[in-house]
Parts: structure tokens; C-alpha cells; sequence
């Protein structure tokens, strides 16, 4: 089974890549989903998340009020590095959890993918066999953070500048899928990059 990790930007295009891939038949594991599992209501994450950020950061229904957390650990370094170490250990451990639960049904895929925002920033880059990045010039990632997420210039610019950058991306990358085209065109690159990975050998048999 080669596992993938699939990484890009905020706005480079990577949910839309996995979208093409899901269509292709490839499981996809989405890292932002494991994140949200492991701070659901009733789980040790959200207690943690509680006991650092007080019960501000709850909805009125007892759910975890991922915006103003967002807004909290985005203007404060030493906030988000307390958040991380109360999620991430979580993550990845569900994404491994993912992945093994895969590798062992009888329809076992050949090809998994994880879609991992961070996957540079949390190292999880060196679980995978396959780093695939899809990289897409500045100005059209805010260009479509503006106009698809309803963000504003600068919080979309601040939000760019406070990931890994692309050449700290590419370093790791196997494959580079640079997204400067139209969708139908990003579409288009799933085919052959899993012709790509299918032909190479298979780490884990
Ligand atoms: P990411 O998951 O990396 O944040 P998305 O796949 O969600 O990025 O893409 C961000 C936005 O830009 C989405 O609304 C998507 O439809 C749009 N988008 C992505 N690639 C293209 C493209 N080549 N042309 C036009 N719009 C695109």
C-alpha cells in the first residue's frame, strides 16, 4: 500500500486534488476531519482544550467554537503551540489508527491518501512514502481565499504567511502539482499521478 501524504498551502488547492483523487477511487483520510474527532464533545481533547482556554471557546450546545479558538492560537504564538501539543499527538495517532484499518480489510486499496494541511509543520511528512504538494502562485491563492472563503486581503495574506512557504514544502516533495490552470486542469493531474505512484514500488507489502 503506497500512503500519500497530500499537502499545499491554505488556498493552493489541495481539498480539490483529494476531491479528484476520492474520484478516482483512493481513499482519502482528511486530517482536518481526524483534528475534529479528536476535540468532539465528550473527548479527552476537548477537556484539555477547556482547562487551557476556558469554557469561552465553547458553543452554547457544548461544542468545541472552533472559530474564536482559531482567532485565539492565530494571535498568540505560545496558544497555539499549547493547542498543538494537545492535538497533535491526537491526529496522529488517528490518522495511523486510519491508515491500519485500511491496510487490513481484504479490499485493501494499493494507494491511500492523506490530506494533511500541516503535514510539513508537523513533521507527520516522514510517515508517509509519497509526498505529493500542489503549489499555486501567491496572488491567485488570495485571490481565492477572497472570493471563496469570504476572507479579507490581509487576514488571507497573515493566514499564508503563517504556514510552512513553498520552498520549505517542495524540499519534501516527491511530486510538485503546480495549480495555475482551471479546475478541469487540477482535475486532469490525479490520473497520471496515480499512474505515477502505482508505478513505483510499494513500501509496505
Ligand atoms: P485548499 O484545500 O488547499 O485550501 P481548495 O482546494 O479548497 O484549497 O481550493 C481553494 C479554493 O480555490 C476552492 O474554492 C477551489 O474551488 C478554488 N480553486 C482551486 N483550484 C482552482 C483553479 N485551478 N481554478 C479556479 N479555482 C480553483
Amino acid at each position: 500500500m503506497h500512503v500519500v501524504g497530500l499537502t499545499g498551502g491554505i488556498g493552493s488547492g489541495k481539498s480539490t486534488l483529494a476531491g479528484a483523487l476520492r474520484a478516482q477511487g483512493v481513499p482519502v483520510i482528511d486530517a482536518d476531519e481526524v483534528a475534529r474527532r479528536c476535540v468532539a464533545p465528550g473527548t479527552p481533547g476537548l477537556v484539555a482544550v477547556v482547562e487551557r482556554f476556558g469554557s469561552g471557546v465553547l458553543l452554547a450546545d457544548g461544542s468545541l467554537d472552533r472559530t474564536r479558538l482559531a482567532a485565539i492560537v492565530f494571535a498568540d504564538a505560545s496558544a497555539r503551540k499549547d493547542l498543538e501539543a494537545i492535538t497533535h499527538p491526537c491526529i496522529a495517532q488517528g490518522i495511523a489508527d486510519d491508515v491500519a484499518a485500511l491496510a487490513v480489510r481484504a479490499d485493501r486499496p494499493d494507494v491511500v491518501v492523506i490530506e494533511h494541511p500541516l503535514l510539513v509543520e508537523t513533521g507527520a511528512h516522514v510517515r508517509v512514502d509519497v509526498v505529493v504538494v500542489v503549489e499555486t502562485p501567491l496572488e491567485l491563492r488570495v485571490e481565492r481565499l477572497i472570493a471563496t472563503r469570504g476572507m479579507g486581503e490581509a487576514d488571507a495574506r497573515a493566514r499564508i504567511a503563517a504556514q510552512a512557504d513553498d520552498a520549505q514544502r517542495r524540499a519534501i516533495a516527491d511530486h510538485v502539482v503546480i495549480n495555475d490552470g482551471d479546475l478541469s486542469a487540477l482535475r486532469a493531474e490525479a490520473g497520471p499521478l496515480l499512474e505515477e505512484i502505482r508505478a513505483s514500488v510499494a513500501p509496505h507489502e
